[in-house]
C-alpha cells in the first residue's frame, strides 16, 4: 500500500473533531497518528479511536501539540481562535502544514496566518464544503450580473452551541459579494436590524442571525430588485461534509510550497 499520510486532530473531542477523526478512518490514504485536546479536558490520557467510536487505535488524546506534533504530516484545527494560534505557532515551528475550520479569528489572527504562511502551507476556510465553495462563484456572478439593481441580504442559521455571529461562511460570502460590485464590506455590512432604522440604503448588505436546535449550517444570499427576486441557498445536512473537506484539503496541503490557501485551491476552482 502506497504510503499513509498521518494527520494530527486538535479539538478530538469537539462536534468536528470527532466527525473528522471519522472522515480519517474512512480513507486508506491517511491514518490519525496524534490527537489534541484542552488541557482541562477529561478526555486527556484516553485513546483518541476509542473516543471518536472508530475503534481503539493506541493514540492517546494529549494537551500539548508541541509533545506530538513531529508524528504527523500535516494538522487538521477545529478548535477556538486563541487555540488555533498556538497550533499555528507550533507547526511553523515544527515545519507542518495547518488546515483551519476554525472560524471568528480577528484581524490580527488572520494576520498571524499569513505570516506563518511564509514558511508554512497554510489552508483556511470558514467553510470546507464543495457546495458553498461553489456558491461563492455562483455569488461572485449574480453580484457581477445584478450589480447596483438589487438589495443583498445574508441569512445563516446555525445550532444552538455555535459561539460567534455572524458565521464565518456567511462574512465570507458578504466578502466576496462586496468585492464583485467593488465595495468594502467592512464598510457597507448591516449586522441585524432593530428599531426606527430607517429606509434601507440599496449599498448596504444585510446579514441577519438564527440560532437554533441542531441546525448544522444553512446560508441563503438574497438578490431583491423591484419585480422578482434571486435566492441562493446552502443546505449542510451533515457536519461529514465538511469533515470530507478538510480531509481532503489535508491530503492537498502536505507537500505543497509555503502560503496561505484556501478550499477554491484545493479544489482548482
Ligand atoms: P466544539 O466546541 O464542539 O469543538 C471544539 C473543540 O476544541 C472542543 O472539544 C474543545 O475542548 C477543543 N479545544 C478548545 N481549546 C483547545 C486547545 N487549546 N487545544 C485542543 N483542543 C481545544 O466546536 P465545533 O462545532 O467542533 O466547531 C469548532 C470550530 O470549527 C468553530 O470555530 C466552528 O465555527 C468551526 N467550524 C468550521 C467549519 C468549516 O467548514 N470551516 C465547519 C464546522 C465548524
Amino acid at each position: 500500500m502506497a504510503e499513509q499520510t498521518r494527520i494530527a486532530l486538535t479539538g478530538i473531542a469537539g462536534r468536528m473533531g470527532r466527525t473528522l477523526a471519522e472522515a480519517i478512518a474512512g480513507r486508506d490514504d491517511l491514518i490519525l497518528t496524534a490527537a489534541v485536546e484542552r488541557r482541562d479536558s477529561s478526555v486527556i490520557g484516553t485513546d483518541a479511536g476509542e473516543l471518536t467510536g472508530i475503534g481503539r487505535n493506541g493514540v492517546v488524546v494529549v494537551a500539548d501539540l508541541a509533545e506530538v506534533v513531529a508524528d504527523c504530516d500535516v494538522v487538521i484545527d477545529f478548535t477556538t481562535p486563541s487555540a488555533t494560534l498556538a497550533h499555528l505557532a507550533c507547526c511553523r515551528e515544527a515545519g507542518r502544514a495547518l488546515v483551519i475550520g476554525t472560524t471568528g479569528l480577528d484581524a490580527s489572527g488572520r494576520d498571524a496566518l499569513a505570516a506563518a504562511a511564509a514558511s508554512i502551507a497554510v489552508v483556511y476556510a470558514p467553510n470546507y464544503s464543495v457546495g458553498v465553495n461553489l456558491s461563492l462563484r455562483l455569488l461572485e456572478m449574480a453580484a457581477r450580473v445584478l450589480g447596483d439593481s438589487v438589495d443583498i441580504e445574508i441569512i445563516e442559521a446555525h445550532h444552538r452551541h455555535k459561539v460567534d455571529a455572524p458565521s464565518g461562511t456567511a462574512l465570507r460570502m458578504g466578502e466576496v459579494v462586496a468585492a464583485a460590485l467593488g465595495r468594502n464590506l467592512e464598510d457597507v455590512a448591516v449586522y441585524g436590524r432593530e428599531g426606527q432604522t430607517g429606509p434601507r440604503d440599496r449599498q448596504t448588505i444585510g446579514f441577519e442571525t438564527i440560532r437554533a436546535g441542531d441546525i448544522v449550517g444553512d446560508h441563503t444570499v438574497l438578490f431583491a430588485a423591484d419585480g422578482e427576486r434571486l435566492e441562493i441557498t446552502h443546505r449542510a445536512s451533515s457536519r461529514m461534509t465538511f469533515a470530507a473537506g478538510a480531509v481532503r484539503a489535508a491530503t492537498w496541503a502536505t507537500g505543497q510550497r509555503p502560503g496561505l490557501y484556501d478550499m477554491s485551491d484545493v479544489l482548482g476552482l
